[in-house]
């Protein structure tokens, strides 16, 4: 537990949400240390406590009602004074947000992130509850000097905000407004501060990906920007992340083939593959065209990964089609999928659509899916036994065990490598061979 420093109160900070949230709290963590406070990660030895949520979909939000009804209690027994409640969130509920959990003394909108310092101030001052909105969709970050969460070895590079995509399921742009590119020069110096300060893998995201520069004019903003981005000589990874499939074109394939430090693993969200359902999701793709893209994609990068992301029991979903999707499932042997459930989410087009699929079908389908998709990872994961492998060392315990990534698995969301016999330190890459499988993990010798 962190000191108490006279006159400084001490922040609990609860970063919630996907890799565009923890950014947010890592700029948020940054004001707040550079204001003078010191910081935990567990509210209950707290004066304020600061809590970054998603608003997404229902688990998310359930998550974030969760942890501000800690807090919650937390003043209640007397340990924390105030609660603060920031990111998606409030600005997807705005004032609701006190109707529905009663002890939040301020909530913060999107476009407040910077001010956290200011506000962490006024509302220990205060003894009214206080809004800090803006209206969406706010100007674009600049996300330079984050106090990081993650190991500084690898971090996330966030090229754009928000999303001009009408995807009917989803609550995003509502909440985080239409796509705004950050300016390249931005994202360049961000890239060049963090690989100084010891990133050699940077994580793209965004929204969408593939959209970066359309709204600066660039015809193909992406490849172009990941061409500057390699020059950074520190640099050894460079991951994509959220690439809308439909706009992946031959010349983001040829950059990322000829590229020496973008890793073949793509992490492309389908969503769905009957052709009805993704019409009726509103998405621009048909079955074909996926089919097309990842038999255009293996050959072309080798060694390629594939991430991809699925939802299930979206309305009029009929077993035929679930099935249809089951069959591409097993047809395209994703490297990696995550699997959710289709969350009603007031305010979406799909919220309004009839044939909304009983909760125990979605269940039952997102549990077919996922055994599917089990077997596949399992084969892929023994078909690995007695190769060799260049892992990222994230960490080590004092056993001497270590774990790692080769560049296949992105750090948070996929499998480990657990390196049994780690000699190296956190950031550095080592050569390993494969010996074994643990579950979704792969068992590594460091040779
Ligand atoms: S591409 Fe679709 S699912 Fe993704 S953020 Fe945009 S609207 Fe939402």
């Amino acid at each position: 537990m962190a000191k108490k420093k006279q006159n400084s109160a001490i922040i609990g900070f609860v970063a919630l949400g996907c890799p565009k949230n923890i950014i947010d709290s890592e700029k948020m963590l940054a004001e707040i240390a550079q204001a003078g406070f010191l910081i935990t990660a567990e509210p209950e030895n707290a004066d304020v406590v600061v809590i970054n949520t998603c608003g997404f979909i229902a688990p998310a939000k359930a998550e974030a009602l969760e942890a501000v009804k800690h807090a919650v209690d937390c003043k209640l027994n007397g340990t924390v004074k105030k609660v603060i409640v920031t990111g998606c969130l409030p600005q997807r509920l705005g004032r609701q947000l006190f109707e529905q959990t009663d002890g939040i003394d301020a909530i913060v909108g999107l476009g407040q992130r910077d001010n956290i310092a200011q506000i962490i101030e006024k509302t220990i001052h205060s003894s009214q509850p206080a809004a800090y909105l803006t209206q969406s969709p706010h100007a674009i970050s600049d996300d330079r000097a984050r106090l990081l969460i993650s190991p500084r070895h690898w971090a996330y590079l966030r090229i754009s905000e928000g999303c001009n995509h009408k995807c009917s399921f989803c609550t995003i742009p509502a909440i985080r407004g239409s796509f705004r590119s950050k300016p390249e020069k931005l994202i360049l110096a961000e890239a060049a501060e963090l690989v100084s300060a010891g990133a050699v893998e940077l994580n793209i995201i965004a929204q969408d990906t593939t959209y970066y520069g359309r709204d600066l004019k660039m015809e193909n903003g992406l490849s172009e920007l990941v061409r500057k981005l390699e020059q950074i000589a520190e640099l050894v990874w460079i991951r994509l992340m959220y690439l809308y499939p439909a706009e992946i074109n031959d010349q983001l394939i040829e950059t990322i083939a000829e590229s020496k430090k973008v890793v073949h693993y793509l992490d492309i969200p389908i969503q769905h593959i009957n052709n009805e359902i993704l019409k009726a999701m509103h998405r621009p793709d048909t079955k074909d065209r996926l089919q097309r893209l990842i038999e255009n994609l293996r050959p072309r990068l080798p060694g390629c990964l594939l991430r991809t992301t699925i939802i299930v029991g979206f309305p009029s979903e009929t077993d035929r089609q679930f099935n249809e999707l089951l069959n591409f499932i097993e047809w395209a042997q994703f490297d990696a999928l995550g699997c959710f459930k289709f969350y009603l989410e007031s305010g979406t087009g799909a919220a309004e659509m009839p044939a909304q699929v009983p909760d125990q079908v979605k269940q039952q389908r997102l549990e077919e899916l996922m055994l599917t998709q089990q077997k596949i990872a399992f084969a892929k994961n023994k078909n690995r036994i007695g190769s060799k492998l260049t892992c990222l060392v994230d960490s080590v315990d004092n056993e001497g065990t270590g774990r790692g990534r080769f560049y296949g698995q992105a750090p948070d969301i996929d499998s480990l490598c657990i390196i049994t016999n780690c000699s190296a330190s956190p950031g550095q890459f080592i050569d390993t061979k494969v010996v074994g499988t643990k579950d979704y993990d792969l068992l590594v010798e460091q040779i």
